[in-house]
């Protein structure tokens, strides 16, 4: 069996919560890749997925035994602007399984024909977006980051028409679940309490079941979603990823990153930066996420306060469990950057300190991944600092944070080599550059090759170890190469 669907649980929700819609078949569907060690993970055989007949349901030109394929329905604040009636447009879920580690998963496919969702979409994804997706998620998930996963890429022998004509790709996205923050807001718009009630005990169920019995359940969710979002937008920071379209409906309730549209990971240190070309305003820029991300959680407050009343009593438990993020977010942040930077005892004055860098290296133009990654040398011997330095536009502005730096370790006492290998483990070498994205998805468009992206997810499997033979991969664009905004190619 190619899929061990066991219990659709989402599909048993009442019809309000999705349509039944089998995939749209594509002309002449090919395998790009497999994710072998994603489907040992979940338990799949790799040989029925890898067969003609898994390929066809990769491809959604046949919906497997025990599958029971929906759009889901949602809603969504789109750059802050309420859209009641979003849903899946594109993407279908075909069934649940268990792992063999006992943990339920969404088999989706992105990219899989219209829905009644749809709008005014093709209900189809260009393989460019595809591969991006493919991509990013899994170096998510290899650089640690709670993420959505790609268990498949496959392209249909068809074309999508964008701004011109395009090959068109369909993914295999696997997700704890897909409910989000616009699920939720989906039926309190609509008044749907009775819906509302049962989604939130179906997520308690699923995702917190160490709620079921704790008094104001929605009010216990709430805090508990805010924990995990928080902790997700402090590691998104600490990897210098933005992801671009932090909609509500882009932000799950399980705490996995969704959605790689126009994300991309931050070159030079800049806390302003922006790259999605449809965020003209800059509200997702880099060092927003972490007051988008408590805003998209206001809105979630907003639904759940439905179910409690409109009390006093809920306001406060409502607001308790909004404002404990910002403390969740300070603690995950700046403990992560202590690590960045081979600290370990917990000081006042280190905000300072990263301060002090941070502007040093904006100033400077500096590398964010390749400054901490050389820092880890650095921290072993003073010699490597000229490596560091090297890094900055004015080399001599990197000698007075290093001054402060070392006095900080010094007074910690600590080898050397030990500090260095334990920021290793957190200072990535290797990130999904844009312009590696870019020059895959080139060669895929334009050639049919596939050997770049097939190179450039095997070097991500292991962003933390030094790979020397792949050492071109860990710089950042030249000026020509550079890619300065992402498009959701949707
Ligand atoms: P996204 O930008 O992927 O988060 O999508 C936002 C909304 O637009 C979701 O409801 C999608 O299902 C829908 N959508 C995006 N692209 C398409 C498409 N090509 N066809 C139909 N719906 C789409
Ligand atoms: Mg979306």
């Amino acid at each position: 069996m190619i899929f061990p669907f066991y219990d659709n649980s989402y599909a048993r929700l009442p019809s309000v919560f999705h349509a039944s819609v089998a995939p749209t078949p594509v002309a002449a569907p090919r395998l790009v890749k497999l994710n072998a060690a994603l489907a040992r993970e979940l338990g799949l055989d790799l040989d029925s997925l890898a067969s003609p007949e898994g390929l066809e349901v990769l491809a959604g030109n046949r919906v497997p035994d025990l599958a029971e394929p929906i759009a889901s329905a949602y809603a969504g604040h789109q750059f802050g602007y309420f859209n009641p009636e979003l849903g899946d447009g594109r993407a279908i879920l075909l069934g649940e399984i268990m792992t063999p580690a006992g943990e339920r998963r969404d088999i989706q496919l992105k990219g899989s024909g219209m829905t009644p969702f749809s709008r005014r979409g093709d209900g189809r994804a260009a393989l460019g977006p595809v591969l991006r997706e493919y991509i990013v998620s899994e170096a998510m998930f290899a650089l640690g980051v709670p993420t959505t996963r790609s268990l498949a890429a496959v392209t249909t022998g068809e074309w999508v028409y964008r701004e011109g004509a395009l090959p068109g790709g369909v993914l295999t996205r696997v997700a704890a679940s897909h409910i989000r923050v616009g699920t939720f807001q989906y039926f309190a718009a609509r008044s749907e309490i009775e819906a509302l009630r049962l989604l939130t005990d179906h997520v308690i169920a699923r995702h917190y079941p160490e709620l079921a019995e704790a008094p104001h359940s929605p009010a216990a969710l709430l805090a508990a979603v805010v924990e995990r979002q928080a902790k997700l937008v402090a590691q998104w920071v600490l990897v210098g990823f933005i992801h671009g379209v932090m909609n509500t409906d882009n932000m799950t309730i399980s705490g996995e990153t969704i959605d790689y549209g126009p994300c991309a990971f931050m070159e030079a240190y800049d806390a302003r930066t922006v790259f999605s070309s449809i965020d003209t305003q800059g509200r997702y820029a880099y060092a927003n996420q972490a007051s988008i991300a408590q805003w998209n959680l206001a809105r979630l407050g907003e639904c759940l306060t439905v179910l409690m009343g409109d009390g006093e009593e809920t306001a406060g438990l409502i607001k308790a469990a909004l404002s404990s993020f910002r403390d969740h977010f300070q603690s995950a942040y700046l403990g992560g950057l202590r690590r960045k930077l081979g600290l370990h005892e917990d000081r006042a004055e280190d905000g300072a300190l990263v301060l002090d860098l941070f502007q040093r290296m904006t100033a400077n133009k500096a590398d964010f991944t390749l400054t901490f990654r050389k820092l880890c040398d650095a921290a072993q011997s003073e010699a490597a600092d000229a490596q560091v330095a090297s890094l900055f536009a004015d080399p001599s502005s990197f000698a007075g944070f290093a001054e402060k730096w070392r006095a900080r370790m010094a007074s910690e006492g600590m080898a050397g080599e030990e500090r260095a290998r334990a920021m290793r483990q957190v200072n990535p070498a290797f990130i999904p550059r844009n312009h590696r994205i870019a020059a895959v998805i080139d060669a895929a468009e334009t050639r049919d090759d596939f050997e770049p992206f097939h190179k450039l997810c095997a070097i991500l499997e292991r962003p933390y170890e030094d790979q020397p033979e792949s050492a071109e991969f860990m710089l950042p664009a030249t000026p020509e190469e550079r890619v300065t905004r992402t498009f959701c190619g949707t």
